[in-house]
């Protein structure tokens, strides 16, 4: 499989340290806040990537932090705790905030399909990792204590800037909101590990350490969770953009000078979901949430396609005319599903034809709007329904699209409307009529058997069934 690597700059052959294991890092959300839809973005597209390596047959253990603590409204080191700034908000403690919003998330995902990493991990759990690792940084001198603060000394490092890709947009971004410049820094781009002093002293969650009672910077947390869970080498950290630099910089400076060598392999960056009045963010407080796109009508599962739609390192412009005409196209594609019958037998050969033509896809730089076009190939394929519906199956592990499903459920509408359908007065009808309510019941039951049975005897006295979108039709031959 072929990636972009941020580091290489490159799309560089996928290969993890240990044969057929991939550890892979996911930076979680700052839970001071629904998530947004943009944000979302960038778990849907990290999902796939973790489920086609579980697709490809590689054991993953993936895992993700979550910033109850430490972030600031800056990602340089000045301005107050988002969290904080949320509890102020809502009135509540930052434990309430951070408990709130971390399930929000999860619900959230679950909506999206978004699979769970097998370890999530609250910052606000691992303070000791943090405190054994900023002194290790410590008496390894790269790092330093000044007016109060621990700070991590970039100059020590031969090279900080290690992702260099970016525009001068994107490296605004890691500098936004008016960033002071902190006096105690002996360079531009030191940063701080652990705060004792602030210029908000009223920093609700604080710990005891070596440096005084204080509270961790936000980018030693992911470093220590990801040793913590992982070991000293990862091989694949994914975030959005806007993480890259300086969050992930600073990941790499501190976790690559208290480990002695490279830590990380493979940088998987998504690019932002923006509006056509620019990026979306939390902070900003007027953002895109899963359950607004519910409220409008729209089921989560039609945004998780629509992300599909575009390569992951393209920005991706969000409208309503956008998002209504994915809704359409995922529609069109269940209803076509919904009239496969699963009739005929799976035949191995198209099945590995057809599957290849979905790794292609995937394997070119996680390609998801061509491994959607594979679905309707198979579609289109002259190959057996059954077939066919084993291999949008099969595809779904990765996609998560629910189309089977959401074929189910259009059927289903379906059988309905023909159970409910007034019963004829000629008795010839009546009886052929009561068949395909029978048909259309254990077609709903998935006995197939019984279903293809009912279609094959009417056939045999000349009655042929025709499925559409809404319902069954029957001709005399
Ligand atoms: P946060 O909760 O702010 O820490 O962000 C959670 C994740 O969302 C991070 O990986 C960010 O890089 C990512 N992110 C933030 N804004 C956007 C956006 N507009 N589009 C896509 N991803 C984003
Ligand atoms: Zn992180």
């Amino acid at each position: 499989m072929k990636l972009y690597n941020s580091l290489t700059r490159t799309r560089d052959e996928f290969v993890p340290n240990e044969e057929g294991k991939v550890k892979m890092y996911t930076c979680g959300p700052t839970v001071y806040h629904f998530a947004h839809i943009g944000n979302l973005r960038t778990y849907i597209m990290e999902d796939v990537l973790d489920k086609y390596f579980r697709y490809l047959g590689y054991d993953v253990t993936r895992v993700m932090n979550i910033t109850d603590v430490g972030h600031l409204s800056s990602d340089g080191d000045t301005g107050e705790d988002k969290m904080l700034k949320g509890a102020r908000r809502e009135n509540k403690t930052v434990l309430e905030i951070a408990k709130f919003y971390t399930d929000a998330f999860f619900a959230d995902c679950e909506k999206l399909k978004i699979k769970t990493p097998e370890v999530v991990a609250p910052a606000t759990t691992c303070i000791d990792d943090f405190i054994s690792v900023i002194s290790a940084l410590i008496e390894k001198d790269f790092a330093y204590e000044a007016g109060g603060n621990i700070y991590f000394d970039t100059s020590k490092l031969k090279n900080y800037y290690v992702f260099n890709d970016f525009s001068e947009e994107d490296l605004a971004v890691g500098v936004r909101e008016g960033v002071e410049e902190d006096s105690y820094k002996r360079n531009k781009a030191d940063f701080v590990l652990w705060f004792t002093r602030s210029k908000f002293e009223d920093q609700e969650l604080k710990w005891d350490s070596p440096w005084g009672v204080g509270y961790p910077g936000w980018h030693i947390e992911c470093s220590c969770i990801s040793m913590k869970h992982l070991g000293e080498t990862l091989d694949i950290h994914c975030g959005g953009i806007d993480n890259a630099f300086p969050h992930h910089t600073n990941e790499i400076a501190q976790s690559e000078a208290y480990l002695g060598h490279k830590w990380c392999n493979y940088w998987f960056h998504v690019r932002h979901l923006n509006t056509n009045s620019g990026k979306m963010s939390k902070s900003k407080g007027e953002f895109l949430t899963v359950s607004l796109l519910e409220e409008k009508g729209y089921d989560p599962l039609v945004y998780r396609f629509f992300c599909m739609q575009s390569h992951y390192r393209k920005s991706l412009v969000f409208s309503w005319e956008n998002l209504d005409n994915a809704a359409a196209a995922y529609n069109k594609l269940a209803m076509r599903i919904a009239t496969l019958d699963n009739s005929g037998e799976i035949n191995e050969e198209d099945m590995a034809k057809y599957k290849k033509v979905f790794t292609d896809a995937l394997d070119n730089d996680l390609n998801t709007s061509l491994a959607v076009t594979a679905v309707y190939d198979v579609l289109k394929a002259n190959i057996s329904a059954k077939t066919k519906l084993a291999l949008i199956a099969d595809f779904d592990r990765v996609l998560s699209l629910g189309l089977i499903e959401a074929a189910e459920k259009i059927k289903a509408e379906q059988n309905k409307k023909i159970e409910e359908a007034p019963v004829s007065d000629d008795p010839e009808v009546a009886r052929i009529e009561a068949l395909i309510a029978e048909r259309a019941v254990a077609k709903k039951a998935k006995d197939y058997k019984k279903a293809d049975e009912i279609r094959a005897n009417l056939l045999a006295e000349g009655i042929v069934l025709i499925d559409t979108p809404q319902g069954t039709r029957w001709e005399r031959q």
